[in-house]
């Protein structure tokens, strides 16, 4: 579902990026796993202030936001990694280099998120379709069963660093941690790594995945998989997948909500008499009665055409404006016949023609 990136990070609108990075920061650290221990509603928050800082601190995705109350997403239905990770490791690098992360490599921890848009048209969007997805995403690596060690091998305690996974400097007086240059903080050396993953532990992979998309969906909505995102690092658990679903323009019917909307071309006398006209619908067409002195731009309804309601029952409207179409050119019949039209209704004038006309009397006496 959509929300509001700057709520979640309490900030304003306005807000600068150094504004935007402090209340992450702060945000962060109060949400952060390692703080809060298998508490899954820190978890949500760290991932829901790291999602919005994500789209915010990015001038592209925040000017798209900004614009549309929507994340952009990568053009032409591909997937994106939404980043947690690389994105934590940025801004807390330092942050935590002198602290208890010494192991942080070696540890279990989760799968990235995925994002994957979806397109579909308003019709599927109305009826709900189900569709195969493929998704490339991080798998753990069935050779090592995701440990990254070749087979009959183990990780051997580091010899540079002891297995602390941290070094600490002198500089005068004060004593700097530093992630170990030789293991890169793990602890622990990989000297035999799985040929088949390379030592990552996890292989890229393609999924085809079944998604099942509710009648009435809106545009913009995100469905979550949970765990079908990337594969866990050492045993822990796969993130989410998201999929992002985006709806084609249609050809006829604009959507506003529930409702359907289409301009429908009509010619004066269909207005003036009255008419009944083959009207399109999302499933086909229907009649739809235009009463007599019906007038451009109004508005007829068929109640129950529109879109189905998200998880619930009934449909919206479909609306259908009339635009009146004016002939660019006459024949002769018709000409004589518009003549005779007017002759015949040269006294008579409509509620706005007399109402423009008193309007005129009172300004020009
Ligand atoms: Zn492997
Ligand atoms: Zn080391």
């Amino acid at each position: 579902m959509p929300r509001d990136y700057y709520e979640i990070l309490g900030v304003p609108r306005s807000a600068t990026d150094p504004e935007l990075k402090k209340a992450y920061r702060q945000l962060a650290m109060q949400f952060h796993p390692d703080r809060n221990r298998g508490d899954k509603d820190a978890e949500d928050r760290f991932k829901e202030v790291s999602e919005a800082y994500g789209v915010l601190s990015d001038p592209e995705k925040r000017a798209h936001f900004d614009r549309f109350g929507t994340v952009g997403s990568t053009a032409g239905g591909g997937f994106t990694d939404t980043g947690f990770g690389t994105l934590f490791e940025d801004i807390f690098e330092n942050f935590f280099s002198g602290g208890s992360r010494s192991s942080r490599r070696s540890r279990a921890s989760h799968g990235e998120d995925l994002q994957y848009e979806l397109k579909i048209t308003l019709e599927e969007a109305a009826s709900g379709v189900e569709t195969k997805i493929q998704i490339p995403r991080l798998e753990p690596c069935g050779v090592c069963r995701g440990t990254g060690v070749e087979s009959g091998s183990q990780l051997e305690t580091c010899d540079f660093c002891r297995g602390r996974g941290e070094v600490r400097r002198t500089h005068g007086f004060l004593t700097v941690a530093q992630p170990c240059p030789k293991c890169q903080g793990a602890g622990q050396l990989n000297r035999r790594p799985c040929p088949s993953c390379r030592g990552e532990g996890r292989q890229r992979s393609e999924r085809l995945l079944s998604v099942k998309i509710p009648a009435g969906i809106e545009d913009g909505m995100q469905l979550r998989l949970s765990g079908e995102g990337s594969g866990g690092i050492n045993g822990g658990p796969a993130g989410d997948l998201y999929v992002l679903v985006r709806i084609r323009e249609h050809e006829i019917f604009a959507r506003d909500g529930v409702d359907l909307y289409c301009d429908l071309p009509v010619a004066f006398p269909q207005l003036a008499l009255g008419a009944e006209v083959e009207v399109p619908v999302l499933d086909g067409t229907v009649k739809l009665r235009i009463p007599p002195g019906s007038q451009p731009g109004q508005v007829l309804k068929l109640k129950g055409k529109g879109m189905p309601h998200l998880r619930q029952r009934g449909h919206g409207d479909a609306g259908y404006r009339l635009i009146l179409e004016v002939p660019q050119k006459l024949n002769a019949k018709q000409r004589e016949a518009l003549l005779a039209f007017e002759a015949a209704s040269k006294q008579e004038r409509g509620p706005l023609a007399l109402a423009f006309l008193e309007r005129m009397k009172k300004l020009f006496g």
